[in-house]
């Protein structure tokens, strides 16, 4: 099944901005979608989750799953997704409705939010195009703030 994540840069009680969404892709976090089976275990599913968000792999102090507890537009508040004696294995997620989407909070540090270069492995899988001042292969969902901070522009 595919499954909606979110990963945030710290424990938030609220939702980023949709403005601020694509801050968050060029640092490597914010939204992606993951394809989990029903037969993965915790550690399954989180070597998946690593694998769209290379950053987790050196998180220390783990993570939780939260979701909105409203709906709403703008920064929406959100609660824990209580995990399992088990984690969060591959079950866990077919209970969820498939329009939740999961946010992924770091627990006890906190994940920088600078923008990754576009040479990032988180980008490795990310369509690319090229910029036609500097003629490097440009990740397309950094491509509008490539353009804005291009300097042979
Ligand atoms: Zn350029």
């Amino acid at each position: 099944m595919e499954v909606q994540f979110f990963l945030m840069e710290s424990n938030r009680d609220k939702t980023p901005q949709p403005a601020a969404e694509a801050a968050y892709v060029a640092a490597g976090l914010g939204p992606k979608t993951v394809t989990i089976s029903t037969s993965m275990d915790h550690k399954q599913v989180e070597l998946r989750l690593i694998q769209a968000y290379p950053k987790l792999r050196q998180l220390p102090g783990g993570w939780l799953l939260k979701k909105v507890y409203q709906g709403g537009s703008g920064s929406r508040p959100l609660i824990f997704a209580p995990a399992g004696q088990d984690g969060y294995p591959g079950k866990w997620f077919q209970k969820a409705s498939k329009t939740t989407k999961f946010y992924v909070a770091p627990m006890q540090f906190d994940l920088p939010l600078e923008p990754l270069p576009d040479t990032a492995e988180e980008f490795l899988d990310t369509p690319k195009t090229e910029c036609k001042s500097c003629s490097k292969k440009v990740p397309i969902p950094l491509l509008v703030d490539h353009l804005a901070r291009c300097e042979t522009v």
